[in-house]
């Protein structure tokens, strides 16, 4: 076990602030909402005013998860005025100042007291207080364990929404953060009454027919390169368009690839707007891509990354495809040294 002194401050901050506001980044995930819920359920049990403002909207899969405990999408009269109400600020799941969008204006005016309560690599630690976990598998896992060690037990509510963090940062208890941990956590959670058939279903069967259509057309396109090894797709703005689609629409669409045998990186390029690019990056686990994106301000996880660009989709390309095909090298290199002596 890690030593808990973070921890311990974050507990101490928390028992010192009575009205508090949660965020989360850019583009929520799963494991973003669901640690704002559970986190904000938690602290509503100790009589803690708590309200959730996001820079984005909450994706469609997950807006069900949020019924009793509303999530805020950015607005700068609101985020004025939840700012001047709040005497500080928890941010679940990014530890990037940058990352949690407009609402990082409203910091600089209202200077409140900030916690970080976050598993990614890639930090900056903005917080007062910093709680960073990479090693564990979700935002949500950290959540649990605070929760656990505060002494509460997580409501069916709360219970369920950490389960759909865990469940969706470990890609369905498939990527490689997923451990005995998550799988302990993953248990609990049922025994405090999850239905994981209902919940992730809740998830994944929740898109509309354009969202499978729009995944066959870029499909259909899918370009395999490096000798098969590196897997890229294309979402252009007129495909999001004509199914009516937005950018966390993507979802699930990078992680297809994978399927293919001998595939070690998939790159899905997505023009939402036009002129600006998000490049998501997966690993099946021999080579790190989370130093690619952070060659352009972007960052996340050895296995899991993504970066933000402006320009064109082929000017994307250009930029990240070469620094994938020297990581691929690597392997070749390491494959034609032979077994180590
Ligand atoms: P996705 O490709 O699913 O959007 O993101 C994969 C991982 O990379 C997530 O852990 C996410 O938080 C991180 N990530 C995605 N985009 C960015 C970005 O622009 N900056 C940083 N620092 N992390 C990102
Ligand atoms: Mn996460």
């Amino acid at each position: 076990m890690r030593p808990s002194a973070d921890r311990a401050a974050l507990h101490d901050f928390l028992g010192r602030h009575r009205r508090v506001l949660l965020t989360t980044h850019v583009n929520p995930d799963g494991d973003a909402i669901g640690s704002e819920v559970a986190f904000a359920r938690w602290l509503a049990s100790r009589g803690v005013q708590v309200r959730i403002l996001n820079d984005s909207p909450t994706p469609a899969a997950f807006t069900w998860l949020t019924a009793s405990n509303p999530i805020e999408v950015y607005d700068e009269a609101l985020a004025e005025t939840r700012f001047a109400e709040a005497d500080a600020l928890v941010v679940l799941d990014t530890s990037n100042r940058q990352r949690i969008g407009r609402l990082a204006r409203h910091l600089d005016l209202h200077p409140i007291a900030v916690a970080i309560v976050d598993h990614h690599v890639t930090h900056d630690g903005f917080g007062q207080v910093n709680v960073v976990e990479p090693e564990l598998a979700s935002t949500a896992s950290l959540v649990y364990e605070l929760v656990r060690e505060a002494g509460w037990l997580p409501d069916p509510i709360a219970a369920e929404a950490l389960y759909v963090g865990l469940f969706t940062d470990t890609g369905n208890f498939r990527y490689s953060n997923t451990d005995a941990r998550a799988h302990r956590m993953a248990a609990d959670l049922v025994d405090l009454g999850v239905e994981p058939q209902l919940t992730t279903s809740r998830v994944h069967a929740s898109a509309p027919p354009g969202r499978l259509r729009f995944f066959g057309e870029v499909l259909a396109e899918l370009e395999m390169r490096e000798g098969g090894r590196l897997a890229v797709m294309m979402a252009r703005p007129e495909q999001f368009e004509r199914h009516g689609l937005v950018g966390a629409d993507t979802e699930g669409l990078v992680d297809m690839p994978r399927a293919i045998a001998g595939v070690e990186v998939v790159a899905l390029f997505s023009e939402v707007d036009p002129g600006r690019i998000k490049v998501s990056l997966r690993s099946t686990g021999r080579v790190s891509i989370d130093q690619v994106c952070a060659r352009w301000g972007g960052g996340g996880h050895p296995h899991a990354a993504g970066v933000q660009m402006r320009g064109t989709l082929e000017q994307a390309r250009e930029r990240v495809l070469p620094e994938l095909a020297k990581l691929l090298a690597t392997l070749e290199a390491e494959a034609s040294a032979g077994p180590p002596a």
